[in-house]
């Protein structure tokens, strides 16, 4: 059995009292057993004494009946048998229990005498008497015994107990006293020893954190620059097709108002021309207001953690609805395998952010002309969504392959690419908790390939209301 509850003190009374019962026990014993043989011995020696007396005398010819009730009923003999060769026994007393004397007759026949067993009121007092002195001296060597081990052992034990508490609970240590027993200073000591080496490690510790601290500051603060130069540099490139978007609108408007300021129209006319200027500057708004939304994004929340959830096929859409202003990208076919409600948990500006990299990258490499294939699913289980573009372009090339997430990594002309693209998508992917790879499709092009978490039924119910 588990004996944890019995405390040291408990034990230390436990052992002694085992302790002492055991010794006394068998001394206890002894002397009680050599009383006995000392009574018993002394007991036959009077009993001989008095049956040879007895002898003696029948032996001169006194009367054996009375002399052997006289010796029965005086209580120095228990019984007493006279035996004589061919007569019937005489006896006197309880015979046949206890020890037996016997003595012979000079006249022919023997005395047999039977002793007392001793008796309580003999062995008695003495048991009384061996009870006392062991329930005193017992009771001192208990309660000595006691009192020195509670100062010597379990005052000091306890108190080191008590520090390791305070050490334990980031407390300050107070030194231990180094006083008492040899062992328990060496033990002090040794406490005290390892307190200072443990505060000197937590400090340091804490100066490491607090290092550590400042440098994620720092590096989150940098990734942070990254995240905002690259979103900059896709909004630079993108700006390129917007105004090439915006100038056809725009020409058609100065030529209406041109037309509508030379005058000479009718009041239908007018009013046509004058719906189609508002409809072109319509969509010049809109397409300005695409690129300023995207560029606006993310300002100051790109560090904070995922936990809106946004529908991974709509920002693809909205991305590509953004590029497809793009000259570079006149000859080549997006296609679009969107699967409905392919919600994650994230942060919608940086998905958006990793969509529009991929398919600028994409876009890079069919160089104007090919094929683009954006594919959004959830896996079997509805745990993940896959988000993979593929291109018709030649592929990756070996020598970036090992490093592609590695920022600065790059095989385009010095001014044209970054290499921070994709390890900014690298980074993204890895803050919402999902992972990014990418390979060469044999036949076909490169295929990057993105799994999100999905999120929760609860997390798509919520988004659908705020979509009411
Ligand atoms: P950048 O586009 O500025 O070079 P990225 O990190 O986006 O930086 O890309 C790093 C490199 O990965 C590119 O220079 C290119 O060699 C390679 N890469 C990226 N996307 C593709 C792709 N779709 N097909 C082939 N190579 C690609």
């Amino acid at each position: 059995m588990h004996a944890s509850w019995l405390g040291l003190r408990g034990r230390i009374v436990l052992a002694l009292s085992i302790a002492f019962v055991a010794s006394h026990a068998l001394l206890a014993t002894v002397a009680v057993r050599l009383t006995d043989r000392m009574l018993e011995r002394e007991r036959r020696r009077s009993a001989s004494a008095t049956l040879s007396v007895l002898a003696t005398a029948i032996d001169e010819g006194a009367s054996a009946d009375v002399l052997l009730r006289e010796a029965t009923s005086s209580g120095a003999l228990r019984g007493i048998e006279l035996r004589w060769p061919g007569v019937e026994a005489h006896t006197h007393g309880r015979i046949g229990m206890g020890a037996v004397v016997r003595v012979p007759l000079r006249t022919g026949g023997s005395l047999h005498g039977w002793t007392e067993p001793p008796g309580a009121e003999v062995t008695r007092p003495l048991a009384d008497l061996l009870l006392l002195y062991f329930a005193v001296t017992g009771s001192a060597v208990i309660v000595l015994g006691f009192v020195a081990l509670t100062v010597l052992v379990v005052r000091p034990i306890e108190r080191a107990t008590r520090a390791a508490d305070r050490l334990a609970s980031g407390r300050r240590h107070e030194p231990l006293p180094e006083r008492g027993a040899r062992e328990t200073v060496a033990l002090s000591r040794a406490f005290n020893a390892m307190a200072e080496q443990l505060r000197a490690d937590r400090q340091a510790l804490e100066a490491r954190v607090a290092e550590l601290e400042r440098t994620t500051a720092e590096l989150r603060a940098a990734r942070e620059q990254v995240l905002r130069s690259e979103r900059l540099a896709s909004v630079g490139r993108l700006a390129a097709g917007v105004a090439h978007e915006i100038g056809n609108p725009l020409a058609a408007i100065l030529g209406l108002v041109e037309l509508v300021r030379e005058g000479g129209l009718s009041e239908a006319e007018r009013a046509e021309f004058l719906g189609r200027i508002q409809r072109e500057t319509e969509r010049i708004q809109k397409t300005i207001r695409g690129l300023l939304d995207f560029a606006r994004r993310g300002q100051g929340s790109s560090a904070a953690t995922p936990r809106s959830t946004s529908d991974l096929s709509r920002i693809v859409e909205e991305a590509a609805r953004l590029l497809a202003p793009q000259k570079d990208l006149r000859g080549v076919t997006l296609e679009r395998r969107l699967a409905e409600h392919a919600h994650v948990r994230g942060d919608p500006d940086a998905l958006a952010q990793l969509v529009l990299n991929l398919l600028l990258n994409a876009a890079d490499a069919v160089r104007g002309r090919g094929h683009i294939l954006v594919e959004v699913e959830p896996d079997e289980r509805g745990d993940w969504i896959r988000l993979a573009v593929t291109d018709s372009g030649p592929g990756i090339a070996p020598e970036v392959m090992g490093s592609l997430f590695e920022p600065f990594v790059t095989t385009k002309p010095p001014g044209e690419g970054t290499g921070l693209g994709l390890a900014v998508c690298h980074t993204i992917v890895e803050r919402h908790g999902g992972r990014i790879s990418a390979r060469n499709v044999p036949g076909s092009g490169a295929c990057f390939e993105v799994w999100l978490p999905a999120a929760g039924p609860e997390a798509r119910t919520s988004d659908a209301n705020d979509q009411k």
